[in-house]
């Protein structure tokens, strides 16, 4: 008998209706013969109105409170589909996070799973259950209730499918795969039948929300090969694995796009050792992610540093700036920002081989008088930094330049 793990995202399980076609499925699923294990996100928006409400009440919810509340979506997501089983004359009993034996680190709000412990679940399985387990929540060590990050049912299923040892991992969406860009950004992107863990990591940590990116990290070190196919249609998805020696013939295998950004320029910035350090330690005890970096050649003496970050963490960065830089040589270093842009980046283990992706991404930009404010690169990903209003047509062009669509 196999064993698979289906995950059913926000949108697949946002209505009653939607939830008995889970339901259907999942029981259809265990009676070809397997043992089924499914895991489920929140009704779609539930989570975004959890956060509104907690916002509601204060300015800085308590973290710990906030993972009790938000871990509700996925409680409600749970009974409904296991009554809706049981209903249609199958066996489900539903788990939260700390009944299946998902353990985390104390990092509320964005833990990390320590460990499983699946007896529970393997003894259920043996049982003949169809175990219906809520993503995206775990429990500390001391008992407290966790939560993974925004996605987090992504990494809550593939985790499951190591800890059991499953022989498929299916993440089940609105869409039939992974796509070359987001479909609903370039509707002549085509569906990516296979794509390497790498290449995955870097469109989902660039913006390809389709997948949480530590999920993917997860499967990559655990080598928990998954699919990403709809759960509204039997059509084959994208087999995300190890990479293979054919895959390197594709030089770029998709475009991410990622909106919501903002720049941060720390201009007269002594060119002298310490000074990048005092910056980013001011951000990062702020607790503040922040994503590409660019220094600028010194003239004078002086130099300017630049970097993006999302534009929710803006006000909290220039406070932290403000009193960093404060304490400068050079009396006039001055922390300006931009919002209002947006990052495009290509993807491609390929590029590791071939020369021109670069020139090829800005000709492309270039053509469509699209302005580059900003440009990072590593082994398989070139980026820009483009002004938000741009975003979708630079998305287009770019993915049309490498002959991506259909
Ligand atoms: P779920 O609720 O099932 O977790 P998500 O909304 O998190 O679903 O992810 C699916 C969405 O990801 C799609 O509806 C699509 O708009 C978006 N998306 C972004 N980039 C891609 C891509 N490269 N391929 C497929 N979908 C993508
Ligand atoms: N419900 C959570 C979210 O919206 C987790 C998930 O859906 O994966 O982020
Ligand atoms: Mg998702």
């Amino acid at each position: 008998m196999a064993t698979i793990v289906q995950k059913y995202g926000g949108t697949s399980v946002g209505s009653t209706e939607r939830i008995l076609n889970v339901g259907r499925r999942v029981l259809a699923t265990q009676r070809e013969g397997n043992r089924v294990v499914a895991v489920v996100s929140a009704m779609a928006g539930v989570t975004d109105s959890l956060l509104k409400l907690a916002s509601e009440v204060s300015e800085d919810p308590t973290e710990r409170e906030m993972d009790v509340l938000l871990a509700t979506g996925e409680q409600t997501t749970i009974a409904l589909l296991a009554m809706a089983i049981n209903h249609m004359g199958g066996k489900a009993v539903s788990l939260t996070g700390a009944q299946a034996g998902i353990a985390t680190d104390g990092e509320h709000t964005r833990a990390r799973i320590r460990n499983i412990a699946s007896e529970k679940v393997d003894a259920l399985l043996d049982d003949g259950h169809i175990v219906i387990i809520a993503g995206f929540q775990g429990q500390t060590a001391d008992g407290r209730i966790s939560t993974l990050g925004r996605g987090g049912s992504d990494l809550s299923a593939i985790a499951m499918a190591a800890a059991v040892k499953a022989d498929r991992c299916q993440i089940l969406t609105d869409v039939d795969g992974v796509y070359t860009c987001d479909p609903r950004v370039v509707p002549n992107a085509r569906k990516i039948e296979e794509i390497s863990y790498d290449e995955m990591l870097e469109m989902a940590s660039s913006g390809s929300k389709v997948m949480q990116s530590r999920s993917v990290e997860f499967a990559k070190k655990f080598g928990v090969v998954f699919e990403v196919c709809s759960s509204l249609n039997t059509n084959p998805g994208t087999i995300v694995m190890e990479e293979k020696p054919h895959m390197e013939a594709v030089v770029i295998r998709g475009v991410s796009l990622e909106r919501d950004q903002a720049k941060v320029r720390v201009g007269n910035v002594p060119d002298q050792p310490g000074f990048a350090s005092r910056i980013f330690r001011a951000i990062a005890d702020a607790g503040i992610i922040i994503d590409m970096i660019v220094q600028n050649t010194s003239e004078d003496g002086v130099t300017d540093i630049s970097f993006t970050l999302h534009k929710n963490e803006l006000v909290k960065a220039k406070h932290a700036l403000a009193a960093a830089v404060e304490g400068f040589a050079a009396g006039d270093t001055r922390v300006t920002s931009e919002e209002g842009v947006a990052k495009v980046s290509v993807v491609g283990i390929g590029m590791r081989s071939h020369s021109g992706v670069a020139a090829d991404m800005f000709t492309a930009l270039a053509e469509a008088q699209i302005n580059i404010k900003m440009i990072s690169t590593s082994e398989i990903k070139t980026a820009v930094i483009v002004a938000e209003a741009d975003v979708e047509n630079a998305s287009r062009v770019v993915h049309d330049a490498f002959g991506l669509g259909a």
